[in-house]
């Protein structure tokens, strides 16, 4: 999926007038050239735009009100060259409502030792200038990522690289609109929540819709449209009749293709992305949305299944955070369904009734037809596959009742040991960090959901920080996790976040 917007990212260096015109020539010279090599670079998944020299408490807030209110701007990053008395930037930081980055570099990687004297001291003092400003930062309680390092360095680019990715986390999230089609399912706790305070907190509209309204704009799609699709579905996909009469199989799928075509017609119409489905409530629609479902997710929408608003729009947002990775391995909803618990091959099996996102797939993808098991519909068409092996990070946002929490589990993705030929889903393998027994202890003890939004192409730290962006509660379930600091990490969470 590609991002509407044509993101960039400010780059404004902080001084002051005390040094002379031949100093705050340098200053701007060396600026342009750290932005120009940064962009050359190709680590940087943005582009970075040079702003003149910050010298002045009027210029410094004029720039952040300007990135405030270009759409194009998804954040700020600030380094001081020299040193920038942090009084003058008071105002603009107060009224600044962006991500902002904190580049600790400094121009020359080396100490000049033969030639060094007070003019160069002065000029290049980051050591001291960025001091003073992350001071005033820390005092005024803004949220910021610091990155320290020369600014040659891979590692420094990387690390810009993956902040900015959570950057746009930030600053997409509340663009984020989520259409509840029905309601939660009957009974269930963890997939409820405040939709109001979700509002507050991540900018996400949640708007409920009668499914007859949507199953309408499925009706309406025509049969030239929905053939068009099926010819696309078996021209890209495994068909796997297992018995199956041909021709009832592809009635079957052309169900899914109608429906996928009305979802997103009906999505785009309103101006929704992200949908919810449940499969006890699906009024006048034949078969429960799997493979359109399926489709829709790996088009970058958000989904989350039996009413469950907080995947869907999680979803959505791993989804504009890893927009345009190259190489991405995939992100999707994903359920913990079932366990391998034979020591030394513990894991747990992901999978949902149907609806998980191709972008995991390993391999080949196959359609099949079978029973839902569950509802009181038609057999509906699926994509069945295997997901990829790697690391993975599994998200559970849940609602507290006084707040929002984040889980953030690193996860090894493994391969079954055997295949599952009876088993018509896609699937997914783990072992939580730092093992399937801690793992799910501590999952279990932070209150965290069955359902996750998973991702290969995203780290703990990029979502705890889009977390304290959201000023919400982040805690990492990973390698250097145990339950009692675990409990310990639990009990601060109540003290900062608890009401
Ligand atoms: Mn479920």
């Amino acid at each position: 999926m590609k991002l509407q917007k044509n993101y960039k990212f400010w780059f404004c260096t902080g001084s002051q007038d005390l040094y002379g015109d031949e100093c705050l020539k340098n200053v701007a010279e060396h600026s342009r050239i750290i932005v120009e090599q940064l962009n050359k670079s190709g680590v940087l998944p943005f582009e970075v735009v040079l702003k003149p020299t910050l010298i002045t408490n009027e210029v410094i807030r004029k720039t952040f009100n300007e990135a405030n209110i270009d759409e194009e701007c998804a954040g700020v990053i600030v380094w001081c060259h020299t040193f920038s008395p942090a009084k003058s930037w008071i105002l603009g930081l107060q009224e600044y409502r962006k991500p902002l980055l904190h580049l600790h570099t400094q121009f020359n990687e080396e100490i000049p030792y033969d030639t060094i004297d007070m003019d160069f001291m002065n000029e290049n003092q980051s050591a001291h200038g960025d001091r003073e400003w992350g001071h005033m930062v820390t005092r005024m309680g803004i949220e910021r990522k610091v990155v320290v390092g020369h600014w040659t360095s891979k590692e420094v680019q990387e690390k810009i690289a993956s902040w900015m990715r959570t950057a746009i986390g930030i600053v997409e999230s509340s663009h984020v609109r989520v259409m509840r089609v029905a309601d939660n399912m009957r009974n269930v706790a963890v997939t409820e929540g405040d939709k109001v305070e979700a509002q507050l907190k991540f900018g996400w509209e949640v708007d409920a819709y009668p499914v007859n309204e949507i199953a309408e704009a499925v009706a309406a799609v025509s049969e030239s449209d929905t053939n068009a699709l099926v010819d696309e579905y078996y021209d890209k996909y495994e068909i796997l009749l297992e018995g199956r009469d041909a021709d009832e199989f592809k009635k079957h799928v052309a169900v899914q293709a109608q429906i996928e075509i009305g979802f997103e017609r009906f999505l785009e119409e309103k101006n929704y992305q992200a949908i919810v489905t449940h499969f006890g409530d699906l009024g006048a629609l034949k078969q429960l949305p799997g493979l359109a479902i399926q489709r829709l997710m790996e088009k970058g929408y958000g989904f989350g299944a039996e009413g469950d608003w907080k995947v869907a729009a999680m979803v959505r947002v791993m989804k504009l955070m890893t927009a345009g990775m190259k190489d991405a391995k995939g992100t999707s909803m994903l359920e913990d369904y079932t366990y391998n618990l034979v020591p030394g091959k513990e894991g747990i099996l992901q999978a949902h009734m149907l609806e998980i996102c191709p972008t995991i797939a390993d391999g080949p993808i196959s359609i099949k037809c079978q029973p839902l098991s569950m509802g009181d519909r038609e057999d509906p068409a699926r994509l069945v596959f295997t997901a990829k092996e790697g690391t993975g990070i599994a998200t559970s946002l849940i609602d507290l009742g006084d707040r929002f929490r984040l889980l953030i589990n690193t996860v090894e993705c493994k391969k079954t040991e055997k295949p599952m030929p009876k088993l018509p889903v896609a699937t997914a393998f783990w072992t939580p960090q730092p093992n399937l027994t801690v793992g799910a202890e501590a999952w279990i003890l932070a209150g965290g959901a069955h359902h996750t939004a998973f991702t290969y192409d995203l780290t703990a730290e990029q979502m705890g920080d889009w977390a304290a962006a959201m000023g919400i509660e982040a805690v990492y379930i990973d390698n250097n996790t145990n339950i009692r600091d675990f409990k310990k990490d639990l009990m601060l969470g109540n003290v900062v976040f608890g009401k």
